[in-house]
This record gives C-alpha cells, structure tokens and sequence, in this order.
C-alpha cells in the first residue's frame, strides 16, 4: 500500500488527463461562438471603407463579445477545479484511511477567484489571458484596415490572431486545473502524514528535452519536511507548461518504482543521470552551446545547481540561484 501512494502518484496524469478535455471544450464552443459574432461584424464593412464610426463598432463587438465568452468561461473553470480536485483527494482517501471526502473550506479556496496560481490569483489569470486576446484581435482589425486590406483577408488575420490567443487560453487552463490537482494533492498528503509514514517529498520531473531548467536541477531532490512546510520554489506547478510532480518520500524505502521518459517508462533515475546517456546532438539542443560547452568541461551539473566555481549548494542556496538563473 505504501508503493502504492507514490504509484498513484505518479500515475494521477492519466486521470488528470480525463479533466483535460470537457474544460478544453468549454474554451472551443465559448470561444467559437464570440468569433462567429466578431467575424460577421467584421464582414459588414469593406476593409478599404471603413469608417472610423464603423472602426469603433467592430472594436466595439469584439471587447463585448470576449466579455461574455470570458465571463461564462469562468464559472466552468471553477466547477471542473472542484471536480478535478475531489477526484484527485479521492484516490489518496481511497487507498489510505483519512477523511472520505475533501474538506469544503479546501475546495473553496481551491475555486476561490483570489487562489494564487503561479503568482497570480485565478481571476487575474483568466482577465490578463482576455485582455491579450482582445488586444491582438483589435490590432488585427485595426492594421488590416490601415493597409486598406480587403475584408476577406482582415477576417482571416482575426482568426489566426484568435486561434493563437485560444492556444494561450488553453495553457492557463490547464496550469489552473493543474494548480488545483496538486492542491487538493497537498492536503491528502498533509492528511497521510498524521498517519506517519511519509517522511519528505521527491521532485519527479520528465525525461526529455522540454523539461525546464528549473525541473532538470531539482529532479529527484528530496527535502524531509512536512507538505505544508516546504520551500515555495520547491511545489509544482513552478511555472507554465510544468510536468514535475512531488512524490511522497515513504520511510524506509529509497526508490520511486519508474520514471516516464520520451522512451516510455524507465528505472529510476535522476534527470542528471538519464541525460548522461543521450547524444551530444540532444544535450546541445537542450542546454545550449553556451552550457553545453561548460556541461562537458564538468562545470556544470545538471541535479547539484553547482555555482560557477562547483561547490555544491545546499537546498536553500538553490532558491537565490535559480532567481539568477
Ligand atoms: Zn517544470
């Protein structure tokens, strides 16, 4: 049972996954429907004639439409948080015995427009995300209408300009969803350990070549403190796009079972170690001729954070030097 935690773990991504697409779709159909709306206003006016009364209506259907799609967009954010959150604490609680079911005070926090994620609160995260969206397309209407474009050609630069902004959208959804699967994974682990048998956590990162510099560094680091005592940099998500997890440290027991790699799952092993193993053409590519020349000259190592004259630092020195990263 013990394996187990650190399994489930590891392999919450798949169930995680299965919250990735209804709210993915949310994002489409709300956003689908505001463009349907943008691009017929848009279609009334011929680009060359547009006039600055018309200018202004356009501009006007496009910051309302966005509004609306946003506005209704995050109360389904909220909801899949909560699913997404108990589904997640109910896979701890199934496995060990602590409380059945997610505190309510943790839930609410957890879909609380004020929750900090990645250093802004969920509403903030969502508004920004909609400014910028409403932003490009204006700048997409408003340039193909300096350029005299014809209206065709305007409507298709306000649909490429949104197809990037839904992708954007897309990526903060995620991290908010994400943000509350490790929430709610926090406070099953902050239960587990009355039961004694979590000792620290691991940062499990993944192995191939997106994994970020910060991920790289602390893959397979343990700090033996309590979930809810340890160092802010040290939780995941750290930063958009994140893939580490922390994996419970279960006492008297060393290793985590397996490590998923661009070659599938692999034995345990640290990112420092893995990337030891693959070619000269993939390290230079992940770290950059720069690093990658200091890489092979021994002056730098990925998993130790060494500083420029290779003494190892302690955990808490790594904090000041990532900022300086
Ligand atoms: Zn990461």
């Amino acid at each position: 049972m013990v394996n187990s935690i650190a399994q489930l773990g590891l392999m919450q991504e798949t169930l995680f996954e299965l919250y990735k697409s209804p709210a993915v779709n949310d994002v489409e159909l709300a956003m689908q429907d505001a463009m349907k709306r943008i691009e017929l206003k848009a279609l009334q006016f011929d680009g060359s004639d547009y006039t600055k009364r018309q200018l202004n209506e356009a501009r006007n259907a496009i910051a309302s439409e966005l509004d609306i799609a946003y506005k209704n967009l995050f109360p389904d954010l909220q909801a899949e948080s909560a699913a997404v959150a108990t589904t997640i604490y109910n896979s701890y609680a199934g496995l060990v015995s602590i409380n059945k079911t997610i505190s309510k005070a943790v839930l609410e926090e957890i879909i609380s427009s004020n929750q900090n994620i990645l250093g802004y609160t969920f509403k903030e995260l969502v508004n920004v995300t909609k400014d910028d969206h409403e932003r490009a397309i204006r700048v997409a209407l408003a340039s193909g209408v300096a350029d005299g474009s014809s209206t065709a050609k305007i409507v298709r630069n306000i649909k490429d300009a949104n197809t990037r902004n839904v992708k954007q959208l897309n990526t903060n959804v995620y991290t908010i969803l994400k943000q509350s699967r490790e929430n709610a994974t926090y406070s099953a682990y902050a239960e587990m350990e009355k039961l004694d048998f979590i000792d620290g956590y691991t940062s499990i990162g993944v192995l191939d070549g997106r994994t970020s510099e910060i991920c790289r560094n602390l893959d397979n680091v343990t700090i033996y403190k309590p979930v809810r005592e340890l160092p802010g940099y040290f939780l995941t998500p750290r930063h958009f796009s994140c893939r580490s997890k922390l994996a419970p440290h279960i006492e008297d027991s060393e290793e985590v079972p397996f490590r998923s790699s661009i070659e599938g799952q692999v034995a345990n092993q640290s990112y420092g170690q893995w990337f030891k193993t693959q070619s000269p053409a993939f390290q230079k590519n992940v770290l950059g001729n720069k690093k990658y020349n200091l890489y092979k000259q021994g002056r730098y190592t990925i998993g130790s954070l060494a500083d420029a004259k290779g003494k190892k630092l302690s955990i808490e020195q790594i904090n000041d030097v990532l900022k300086n990263l």
